[in-house]
Formats: C-alpha cells, sequence, structure tokens
C-alpha cells in the first residue's frame, strides 16, 4: 500500500496547501474536464482547503452528462425489440430518456444487460445467434479503444450479430468549443486517464490557441494538489504551458496500441454534447470497413428531437457556468436515488458529487 500512501501523505498535502496560498496572488479559474477529477476532488474536500483566489469548475468531462437523450430513446427504442438484447455499462440504466429509462424497460421485461466490457457483449452475442445484441458505447478515448477492440474481434471471428451504438466521444474539441463560446477560464486540470492513451500532444492547441495552461493530472490529493499549484504557477507567471503532472502513467507519445486500434475502427464525425450542442469532429462512429457493425446504420432510429428535462441546468453546470447548488431541484427533487437529470444519475456526475460530499 506504500504507492497509495504516498500520495495521501499528510505532510505533503499541508505542504503542497501552504505552497498554493503563498503562491496564489490573483484570481484563477481553473475547469477539470474528467468525471474522475469530479469526484476525487468534491471527495477528498479540495475547494474547502484552496484559497478564495482559486476557482476550481467541472466541465464536459463526465461520459453519461454529456450524452444526449436522443441516444437513450434510440436504446430504449432497440430494447422494445423482442429480438433485440441491450448491453450497457451500469451508469445508463437510469439515465432519463423522453418517456422511460433502460432500467424501467428492464423491469417491463426487455432484454437490458449490464455488462462490464464490450468483450462481454461480444461473448453474449456469440451465446445468442439468433437475436442481435447492440452494446452501447459511451466514453472518451479512455473507453473507445475496448470497444474498437471488441469490433475489431468480431469482425476477425466473423461474428454478424453484434452492433455498436456509438456515443464515445473525444475530449480536445470539447475543450476549444467551451472558451469559444466564453466559458471565461484560466486553466485546464486535463483529464489523467484520456491522457494515457492520447499522450500529452493533445493539449498544446488548447495551448496555443487560447492561452491557457494545460496540467495533466492524477486522481490522488497529492496529484491534485500539485496539479493545481502547476497550474497557478503557469498562471502568475503569465505562462500558459501543456504540463503532466500525472508522469507516472502519461508518456507524451501515449498509448501507440490503443491509438492505432482506434485509428483503424474509428473516424470522426459531429456530435452532440449536453449544454455544448454540436461539437464538430468531437465524436467516434465506426469507419466505412466496419459499418456492418454500426447500430445507427444497420436500425431504423429515426425519432423525434428529444427535450431537455423543464428544470435541470446540468448543461449549464457542465459549461461551468453554473454549479449544481444554482439548480432549485438540487437535493430536494433530484437526488442520487431519484435523479431528474443525467449529471445525479452519473457516479462521475457533478451534481452526484455535491450532493454526496456536501461541498
Ligand atoms: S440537480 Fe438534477 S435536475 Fe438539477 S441540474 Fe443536477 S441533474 Fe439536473
Amino acid at each position: 500500500m506504500r504507492y497509495i500512501d504516498e500520495y495521501w501523505d499528510k505532510s505533503t498535502v499541508t505542504e503542497l496547501i501552504k505552497a498554493i496560498h503563498r503562491e496564489s496572488k490573483n484570481p484563477v479559474r481553473l475547469m477539470e474536464v474528467c468525471g474522475g477529477h469530479t469526484m476525487a476532488i468534491r471527495k477528498s474536500g479540495i475547494p474547502a482547503l484552496l484559497p478564495p483566489t482559486i476557482q476550481l469548475l467541472s466541465g464536459p468531462g463526465c461520459p453519461v452528462c454529456v450524452t444526449g437523450k436522443a441516444f437513450i430513446d434510440k436504446a430504449i427504442k432497440l430494447s422494445e425489440n423482442d429480438d433485440i438484447i441491450i448491453t450497457t455499462y451500469g451508469d445508463l440504466l437510469r439515465v432519463p430518456g423522453s418517456n422511460s429509462t433502460l432500467e424501467k424497460e428492464r423491469a417491463k421485461n426487455a432484454d437490458v444487460r449490464m455488462i462490464y466490457s464490450p468483450l462481454d457483449a461480444l461473448e453474449i452475442a456469440k451465446q445468442n445467434p439468433l437475436k442481435k445484441v447492440v452494446f452501447l458505447g459511451i466514453g472518451f478515448e479512455t473507453t473507445s479503444p475496448a470497444s474498437a477492440v471488441t469490433i475489431l474481434q468480431a469482425k476477425n471471428e466473423k461474428i454478424d450479430n453484434l452492433y455498436l451504438l456509438s456515443a464515445h466521444k473525444i475530449m480536445p474539441p470539447a475543450m476549444a468549443a467551451l472558451i469559444d463560446e466564453g466559458v471565461k477560464i484560466n486553466g485546464y486540470i486535463c483529464p489523467g486517464h484520456v491522457s494515457t492513451i492520447t499522450g500529452s500532444g493533445i493539449y498544446n492547441e488548447i495551448v496555443e490557441k487560447f492561452g491557457l495552461g494545460c496540467v495533466i493530472t492524477g486522481f490522488e490529493p497529492v496529484d491534485l494538489l500539485q496539479g493545481i499549484l502547476m497550474l497557478v504557477m503557469q498562471h502568475e507567471l503569465g505562462e500558459p504551458r501543456n504540463e503532466v503532472q500525472y508522469k507516472r502513467a502519461v508518456k507524451s507519445e501515449g498509448n501507440q496500441k490503443a491509438l492505432k486500434i482506434l485509428n483503424e475502427v474509428f473516424e470522426l464525425k459531429d456530435d452532440w454534447w449536453r449544454g455544448l450542442g454540436m461539437v464538430s469532429n468531437s465524436g467516434l462512429m465506426l469507419t466505412k470497413e466496419f459499418e456492418e457493425f454500426d447500430a445507427e446504420k444497420y436500425f431504423d432510429l429515426d425519432l423525434p428531437e428529444p427535450e431537455e428535462v423543464k428544470g435541470c441546468i446540468c448543461g449549464e453546470i457542465l459549461k461551468g457556468k453554473k454549479l449544481p447548488t444554482d439548480c432549485k431541484l438540487f437535493g430536494e427533487i433530484c437526488t442520487p436515488d431519484n435523479p431528474v437529470g443525467a449529471c445525479m444519475v452519473s457516479a462521475e456526475g457533478s451534481c452526484q458529487a455535491f450532493y454526496k460530499y456536501k461541498l
């Protein structure tokens, strides 16, 4: 356990907090764009330890939160077909679609199965050759390689009853879209897990084009405080840079093997993000070579454009413009047991983080 202890060490944490208080003289707004960071920051009580000059904001880093209601509506429509088995990560089960959730449809006998890896969906497809198995692929560069590997394997094994409904997204276009939209921040706490796959270079454009600091940061208290200190120093010196705090996991070249498979199986498409709307070249769809696995192409999924839940300000929260506590439904009507919006459903959502850790 030495490894973990090191990153929770009380004296290191105390020193880092002192250094942040000493160095931070001018107001600075820092945004994390990773659901794992959202939870880790709240769980470890970091906001309460920082000087008033530093404001921490949550951006569009929770995959479930940014995924549109239209995606859930499509999954529910597919689940109504007796020939189809829906396979999904657990977080999506309770996300509200326009009229239902996958969990409610499952209670009505729809075949909706929770899985831990897309390879489980492949196995289910093999075990049920007379059924069509649809995997709901969500998440950023962290989860999309596993989807890509599964599709590649399905192709190699000539499996013809597995389909991917892809809401996979990539992070940098959304980070740029936020700034284009006028969201005022001074730096990004960049996602650690995404960067282990992509490498550190993907944020260079954010630094060069927008003059914002980027620090790829780990998930333990020492990581987070060190990442914040690095961004504060950049801000005070007026020298935004792309730096890596999470050096034990992130390499400049990333995971070349994963990137090769991603590029082989997926290509970019314009995609819809809650809060940001359509962001060009921000989503992943299967390439022509793999289109036989594309649920969007195989099934008729033309549905009316859904409306967002009245009163839910998830979209504004995902842009750092509002806090969960600004929502009139927070904590009274909308709770983790009875979530109204995606940001309360997801274990990585800001609303759930605020509710759970009361900060
Ligand atoms: S508290 Fe609930 S309703 Fe309000 S923004 Fe968050 S998820 Fe939406």
